[in-house]
């Protein structure tokens, strides 16, 4: 059985119906302070536990018969990270020792592991391979190095088996329409798009027009959440032979005037725009090079449109479950 800590947020939950779609048995542990219980695929068992409560993972690991953990449970906003560091630190990094320590004790010794190209910081050069030099420049990111360096010392000492997948920007909606992506708060590009075509906010504000890209605004690399899920699967199958990180990103840059144009095409509908200062920790141009994803896990993305990502996610927008 598989474990996947955090499996009611939006990469996990997509994870998880990945997995048993596969053929996989996964038991969902999340403490649904983000995470929506409707999001976990009825196949799925679900127990409600956190990272920082020690028992429940000690039950966890004690009542169920598990072979690898996959391990998304983590706060994620970047700007609230920079506030108030002590919640990210406490919850991401002394909640993955926890996990680390009731893995350990009951001799669970495979994960595959949630980092993010945040880790990199200001990019010295783009794409971003997995050798680029790593200076995240916000706590958030400080929070999934910091578990990354934990995990190499681990193997070398306790023989833990991992794989850290080094996302860039998740984006999009599973394809049949059952789950999708639902923050409180929603921050991410794509969904704010989506939201001010439907009316549901006055508009988008584009956070700079002065970056040095071919229209003024940031570049990123928006990967499908099924391309995601289906990555995190070949590396549960990979542990076994390969230990280490992977970029996940499909390494084309797409421009925020470029997302709202798509999502124009994609909703037929027009975005009303307000162009507002730069962002703070804004890179120009974040995109990754997949050659080890490719190579190592034999990982093809399978949305290389951004107009067919937005569109499961235009679909989601419009019938929202939660
Ligand atoms: N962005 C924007 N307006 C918004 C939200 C985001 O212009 O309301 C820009 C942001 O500056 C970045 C890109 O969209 O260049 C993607 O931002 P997002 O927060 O979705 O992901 P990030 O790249 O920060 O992880």
């Amino acid at each position: 059985m598989i474990l996947v800590m955090g499996g009611a947020g939006y990469i996990g939950s997509h994870t998880v119906k990945h997995l048993l779609d596969n053929g996989y048995k996964v038991i969902v542990a999340d403490n649904l302070i983000y995470g929506h219980r409707e999001a976990v695929d009825e196949r799925a068992k679900f127990v409600c536990a956190d990272l920082l409560d020690k028992d429940s993972l000690d039950n966890l690991f004690k009542n169920n018969q598990i072979a690898a953990v996959v391990h998304f449970a983590a706060f994620a906003y970047v700007g609230e990270s920079v506030e108030n560091p002590e919640k990210y630190y406490y919850n991401n990094v002394i909640g993955t020792l926890n996990l680390l320590h009731a893995m350990l004790t009951y001799g669970v010794k495979k994960i595959v592991f949630s980092s993010t190209c945040a880790t990199y910081g200001e990019p010295q050069y783009t794409p971003i391979d997995e050798q680029h030099p790593q200076n995240p420049i916000n706590p958030y990111g400080r929070t999934k190095l910091v578990i990354e360096q934990i995990f190499a010392d681990y193997e070398k000492a306790y023989g833990l088996k991992y794989i850290a997948l080094r996302y860039f920007n998740a984006a999009g909606c599973s394809a049949d329409g059952k789950i999708g992506e639902s923050h409180n708060p929603e921050t991410h590009l794509i969904p704010l798009v989506l939201k001010a075509i439907k009316g549901e906010r006055k508009d988008i504000k584009i956070f700079g027009t002065d970056y040095d890209t071919p229209d003024g605004t940031c570049i990123r690399d928006y990967i499908h959440v099924e391309d995601l899920a289906l990555a995190h699967r070949l590396a549960i199958e990979k542990l076994n032979s390969y230990c280490g990180y992977i970029n996940l990103g499909t390494g084309i840059g797409t421009s925020v005037k470029e997302i709202i144009i798509a999502a124009e095409k994609v909703s037929g509908k027009k975005c009303l725009i307000e162009y507002v200062e730069r962002r703070a920790g804004d890179p120009a141009r974040l995109f990754a090079n997949n050659t080890k994803a490719k190579e190592i896990l034999g990982w093809q993305p399978q949305y290389t449109d951004i107009k067919d990502i937005i569109q499961t996610a235009w679909n989601w927008e419009l019938n929202k479950r939660y």
